[in-house]
């Protein structure tokens, strides 16, 4: 009987195995995660969870009774250690375990702060995981100091929830301006007011020279001298994608795990998907950290496990929860020469243009603008920028 493992038990990883036994796959599936629990959803967990509107249950992407119903062997806190591309065997901190095809979806690992400026110290936490988050809710305390590095988006979701439950909040940014990386000055400008209007405290174009304190965190020093007093420090400065075990296997790395379009890794018999992987998109070769991604590549592994043959075209989406603003964005902007701005009542909406190419909108309570823009760009229309900044324009109209 045929044996497909897969390791990483989290969103790529369980999409993996239940698309492989919905797709008819009679085999044996073993599903290998690190983690003490089932899989889950990690935005909550910079979101809801962290605020505490969410339940640990309502994390898991399903009860756990489904997977024996399934018959997919679940193995939590588990650890594989090595690959054995040849003899198709996995060593395990549980042993030894052979397969016939193998799925890498280990996901990322987020960057720490160096020890050597006090990313060691008590206090400093990371928000990667349902272990990060659970260490520092306890924290969450009205009136509690908390800094956070890195203006990204957990950086700021994580900021969002520590000014609505009433804690003093510092965030610093090194770069210019906060969502330097991901999007254009409208959208930071949008998120800036909306911070200050809640109480952050934002300090952009300062890096941060050390985190002070003996044993626990008491502040940082930052790169224009001054000093912040800090009960707790939360980091959110980027993640790198996991490739340990697939680096000592032997397989090709390129910005990640590298996949060709239908997830094969550059071994036999070993294919990857998710955050830790980088793969074809138009010419190119992208590595994508969002659910969506995750589970539409992990999806179209399992059908090419089951012969499909199909190629994975990325269509690319991602959210971020913010107060009450829900920021949608869809595409992609890298490259974009312009931004046109759609400000509603209570709503905004950025889109980006390469010449007079649509390549991504960022809508803040604007599901139209995200609906639309999203269409327009999978179908590779570009509508007048004209039209789109007139707030009196039907948007649906753009898509006839
Ligand atoms: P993961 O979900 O990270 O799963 C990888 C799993 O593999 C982990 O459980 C890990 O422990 C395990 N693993 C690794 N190595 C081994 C090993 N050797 N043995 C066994 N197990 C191993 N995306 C969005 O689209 N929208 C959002 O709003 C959003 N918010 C986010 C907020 C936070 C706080 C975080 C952390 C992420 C957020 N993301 C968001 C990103 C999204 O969660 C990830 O892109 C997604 O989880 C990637 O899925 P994955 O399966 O590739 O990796």
């Amino acid at each position: 009987m045929q044996h497909v493992v897969v390791i990483g038990a989290g969103q790529a990883g369980a999409s993996c195995v239940a698309k492989l036994r919905n797709g008819g796959f009679e085999g044996k599936i073993t599903l290998i995660g690190a983690e003490p629990c089932p899989p889950y959803q990690r935005p909550p967990l910079s979101k809801g969870y962290l605020l505490g509107d969410m339940t640990l249950e309502r994390l898991f992407l399903r009860p756990e009774a489904f997977y024996a119903d399934q018959g997919i062997a679940l193995k939590t806190d588990c650890r594989v250690t090595a690959i054995d591309p040849e003899a198709r065997v996995l060593s395990t901190t549980e042993g030894e375990v052979a397969y016939d095809e193998l799925v890498l979806a280990t996901g990322s690992l987020p960057r720490r702060l160096p020890a050597a400026i006090g990313g060691d110290l008590d206090g400093v936490f990371t928000v990667r995981d349902l272990a990060d988050v659970d260490a520092m809710a306890p924290r969450f305390v009205k009136g509690a100091k908390v800094l956070i590095v890195g203006g990204g988006y957990i950086g700021l979701e994580a900021a969002a929830v520590a000014a609505k439950l009433g804690l003093e909040v510092t965030l610093v940014e090194m770069a210019d301006r906060i969502l330097q990386r991901v999007a254009a000055p409208e959208t930071s400008d949008y998120f800036r007011a909306l911070h200050e209007g809640h109480g952050v405290t934002l300090r952009e174009g300062v890096g941060l020279e050390r985190l002070l304190g003996e044993g626990h965190v008491t502040g940082a020093r930052l790169s224009d001298g001054t000093e912040i007093a800090a009960d707790f420090v939360i980091t959110g400065v980027g993640i790198e994608p996991d490739i340990t075990l697939a680096k000592a296997a032997g397989i090709e790395i390129d910005n990640g795990i590298k996949v060709d379009a239908r997830g094969r890794t550059s071994v036999p018999g070993i294919w990857a998907a998710g955050d830790c992987t980088s793969f074809p998109y138009r010419g190119g070769r992208i590595r994508l950290e969002s659910v969506p991604n995750a589970i539409d590549q992990a999806e179209v592994v399992a059908e090419n496990i089951l012969g499909a043959g199909k190629d994975y075209i990325a269509k690319p989406w991602f959210w971020s929860d913010q107060y009450d603003v829900k920021l949608q964005i869809a595409g992609l902007n890298a490259g974009y020469d312009r931004v046109v701005s759609r400000l509603g009542d209570g709503s905004a909406s950025f889109w980006y243009y390469l010449g007079d190419t649509l390549l991504a909108v960022d809508a803040a309570n604007d599901p139209r603008g995200y609906m639309v823009g999203k269409r327009l760009i999978e179908a590779g229309k570009s509508p007048d920028p004209a039209l789109v900044a007139d707030p009196d324009t039907d948007l649906k109209a753009l898509l006839e």
